[in-house]
């Protein structure tokens, strides 16, 4: 049941809150919690992490539990449709062990209050039969640490989100730490690479090291073979200009969402009549495309509907 990741950058990944790279304040806090845990011998507080695709989530999970020398459990939110895809879990946990649940915004209100005496009284409430006859049995478990990681914060019952101890949010990150993490991914994937190239990668990768690892890979690939395999800056930028990313990250799907606002939307657009009119998932515009486009100010998310800002209209007619 215990799931090991099994991604391509398995070995990218930082496997200790030492080699976390950014994300300060967050690390301080946690390591305050792993610290005193540990003094305690207890298991670790539940812990909330949000924040949007690709910042580290999983890692982190992954790190906390290497961090407290248990094993990890991991599932993801769609596969547990009730409870009986959650009791071999549950039951399969040893003391202070982690149970991480990916995108738990995607669990049902009824898991949601099934959990709810799982992680505060570590303890299962099952119902064996039902009608008349039907009787409660409670199981104990092991005292243990959940973990849940969500895209949407908001997604969660007010109830079920105070049920953590600790509510650690990413944000995205800024370019030294992007550049930091390229140096090691290079240095760990063996790369002969030029600092420039890392920069233009880093500048391109919207806050994102998920982003920054995968471009990374894209251009070793584009240099292995126009340049012998080594990452020079133009060999950087030639990669990008054949994907169609700009040199602020910008790609296909972000240009044609701020395009929708300036020539089809004159007021204000909700997020889901501007994903029903590009042909996008809504979920991925406001968890993967708004989050950038917000922070570079080219866009503005009010009560009213989401607007194009001078900023962003003046880099939508740069062209890419
Ligand atoms: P999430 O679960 O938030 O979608 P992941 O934890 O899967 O994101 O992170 C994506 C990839 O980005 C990881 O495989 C890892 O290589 C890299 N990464 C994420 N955060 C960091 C970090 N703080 N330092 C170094 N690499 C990181």
């Amino acid at each position: 049941m215990t799931n090991t990741i099994l991604s391509s950058d398995n070995n990218l990944r930082p496997t200790r809150l030492n080699d976390y790279i950014g994300q300060r304040t967050l690390c301080k806090q946690l390591s305050i919690s792993l610290e005193a845990s540990r003094q305690r011998g207890e298991a670790l507080e539940h812990i909330l992490l949000s924040g949007p695709p690709g910042l580290g989530k999983t890692t982190l999970a992954n790190i906390i539990a290497n961090e407290m020398g248990v094993q990890i459990h991991t599932t993801i939110g769609p596969a547990l449709s009730k409870q009986m895809d959650l009791m071999p879990y549950l039951m399969g946990l040893g003391p202070r062990e982690v149970f991480f649940i990916d995108e738990i915004h995607r669990l049902s209100k009824q898991l949601e209050e099934f959990l709810y005496p799982v992680i505060e009284d570590f303890r299962v409430d099952c119902l064996i039969d039902s009608g008349p006859k039907g009787r409660k049995i409670n199981l104990p478990i092991k005292q243990f640490t959940f973990i849940g990681a969500t895209t949407i914060a908001g997604g969660l019952s007010a109830p079920f989100r105070n049920r953590f101890g600790l509510e650690l949010e990413l944000e995205l990150y800024n370019l030294e730490d992007l550049l930091t993490i390229l140096e090691k991914s290079a240095d760990i994937l063996g790369l002969l690479c030029d600092k420039e190239a890392l920069v233009e990668i880093a500048k391109r990768s919207r806050g994102t090291p998920r982003l920054a690892n995968r471009y990374l890979k894209q251009v070793r690939n584009y240099a292995q073979v126009h340049n012998g395999g080594r990452v020079t800056v133009d060999m950087t930028k030639e990669s990008f200009l054949l994907c169609e990313i700009d040199e602020l990250g910008l790609d296909k799907k972000d240009r044609k969402y701020m395009k929708a606002l300036v020539e089809i939307f004159t007021k204000p657009a909700g997020v889901n009549a501007i994903a029903a009119t590009i042909g996008e998932d809504a979920s991925t515009l406001s968890e993967v495309v708004e989050p950038y486009l917000l922070q570079l100010g080219f866009v503005i998310r009010a009560s009213r509907g989401r607007e194009i800002t001078d900023k962003g209209k003046i880099h939508l007619n740069k062209g890419c």
